[in-house]
């Protein structure tokens, strides 16, 4: 992970992001996708336990109780709320980006929403705001 950064890092230092409102955006981009990415793999983990807890259970013919996975359930819970979080605050990051970065862009009107328009369209296609 840590060379993707420094990658980042090495390529902003250079000047090729113009705005540095832009270039803010990217290096959080890359830590929400990497902190989405170990939320993930702890769910994974996760439903993997309550999956060999059930299994065991099973195994030694006992009822499955609520009190014995429900640990597990509400940390995964937790995890999908924590994903959906960071995933909004990604579009977030992705309307402010194509903002400042597609404002240059030739011809496609990129709104806020996030959504490429056509040539010299006035208001967005799919929330109607102004472009
Ligand atoms: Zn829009």
């Amino acid at each position: 992970m840590a060379d993707i950064f420094d990658k980042l890092k090495s390529g902003l230092n250079k000047g090729v992001a113009s705005v540095s409102a832009g270039s803010k955006a990217l290096i959080e981009k890359a830590k929400i996708n990497s902190r989405i990415k170990t939320l993930e793999d702890e769910k994974k983990q996760l439903s993997e336990l309550l999956g060999a807890k059930v299994y065991n259970l099973f195994m030694e013919k006992r009822e499955v109780s609520v009190e014995e996975i429900e640990g597990f359930c509400n940390e995964i819970t937790k995890r999908n709320e924590q994903i959906k979080e960071q995933q909004q605050r990604l579009e977030e990051l992705e309307a402010e980006l194509n903002q400042v970065m597609g404002n240059t862009k030739v011809g496609s009107p990129i709104c806020k929403c996030g959504n490429e328009n056509p040539p010299g369209a006035k208001f967005c296609s799919k929330c109607g705001s102004a472009l």
